[in-house]
């Protein structure tokens, strides 16, 4: 299968790339990414010389270039993840997103409609069974309050730009499908952790900034809570969704693991007490909490994200396969063992 995934050089799309890679045999990724700030071309490194993997600098907005290698590799299904995708930055620079996240994603589904169907309702006997599956984001549906889950039934409110931009995103992608019959799947997934993830969020800057010995900033009160999910275990959702979900369908993908950002601050600080204890000399600090700082929060904070994931389990079989903890310390020995390739993403 000829498979074009956008964004493969970012975090959740670099995962995706070797996973699939390391899973199946006859496969042939052609990897688009714009190799913006929050990309990184070494993540690629184990991946780079695979005759399977083929990666294009280039950008999701640029329909001749996504024409044309729809063209050249016979392109048989879509994984979009490319996205602009760290909120604060959309709030400093939102057309950003616009452009990426909404021209962008029509941008590359147009380009597949017309190069896999011939008419409304009707696939090329070749492509018949290519797909298009969008990658999204749980915060379309807003915040929740202290109870609750999101299901695939919430309804949209988004407010931030970043999550108006996946929010109109969806729509479009949407419409694809009851409008041309197009087969499209869309995933919501909740916050993924793990390793490859830029240095900007939430968990990679405590880690940073505890490793640093610099204050460790969290928003607010620090009782915002979000759901976290491993991202091997969001890869594999988004496999199984693309080979057994159902055309048109939303599915939502969360972690059952919620927990305030005040509560990830203190259970990344404790694991660094034991993995890299601090000399008791150092700035007069003994242990990384010390460093916890609460700082003004975000304008649109939302408070909490939670999500209903039986649609998922019952209709694709998906099932978790990370615990929190043992996650967590993966990604963090994943940061303290790759120190030089994260802050040189230059090379
Ligand atoms: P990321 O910011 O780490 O990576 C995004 C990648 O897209 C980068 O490699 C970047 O270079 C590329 N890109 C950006 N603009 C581009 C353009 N115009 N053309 C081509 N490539 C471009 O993001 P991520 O965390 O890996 O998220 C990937 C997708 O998953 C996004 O669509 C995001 O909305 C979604 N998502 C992320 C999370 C999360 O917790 N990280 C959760 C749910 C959904």
């Amino acid at each position: 299968m000829n498979l074009l995934v956008t964004g493969g050089a970012g975090f959740i799309g670099s995962n995706f790339v070797i996973y699939m890679l390391g899973k199946y045999k006859d496969i042939q990724i052609i990897n688009l990414d714009h190799l913006t700030y929050a990309a990184n071309l070494r993540y690629l490194d184990s991946i780079m010389d695979d005759p399977r993997h083929i990666f294009v600098k280039g950008n999701i907005c640029d329909r001749s270039l996504v024409e044309t290698l729809f063209d050249q590799y016979e392109i048989e299904g879509v994984i979009h993840l490319a996205a602009e995708s760290h909120v604060d930055n959309s709030i400093k620079n939102p057309m950003a997103f616009i452009e990426t996240n909404v021209l962008g994603t029509s941008n590359v589904l147009d380009v597949a409609r017309r190069y896999w169907m011939e008419q409304v309702g009707s696939y090329k006997e070749r492509f018949k069974n290519a797909r298009f599956h969008h990658v999204s984001t749980d915060e379309v549906y807003g915040s929740l309050g202290i109870e609750g889950f999101f299901t695939e039934e919430s309804q949209y409110a988004p407010t931030s730009p970043y999550s108006a931009s996946k929010a109109s995103s969806d729509m479009i992608v949407r419409s694809y499908f009851s409008t041309y019959g197009m087969n499209v799947v869309i995933t919501n997934c909740s916050n993924n952790y793990g390793p490859r993830q830029h240095e900007e969020k939430l968990i990679p800057t405590i880690i940073r900034k505890a490793l640093a010995l610099e204050s460790i900033p969290i928003y607010g009160d620090g009782k915002n809570i979000r759901d976290w999910l491993y991202v091997e275990d969001h890869c594999r959702a988004i496999e199984q969704v693309f080979f057994k979900g159902k055309a048109g369908e939303t599915y939502l993908i969360g972690g059952h693991n919620e927990y305030s950002n005040i509560e990830i601050a203190c259970k990344i600080c404790e694991s660094l007490n034991k993995l890299m204890p601090i000399r008791k000399d150092e700035k007069g600090i003994t242990c990384y909490e010390q460093l916890i700082e609460l700082v003004k929060d975000r304008p649109g904070h939302d408070f909490r994200y939670a999500i209903d994931d039986s649609k998922l389990k019952k209709e694709v079989g998906f099932e978790i396969l990370s615990d929190f903890d043992q996650g967590m310390e993966k990604t963090i020995r994943w940061f303290l063992n790759n120190d030089a390739v994260v802050k040189n993403n230059e090379d």
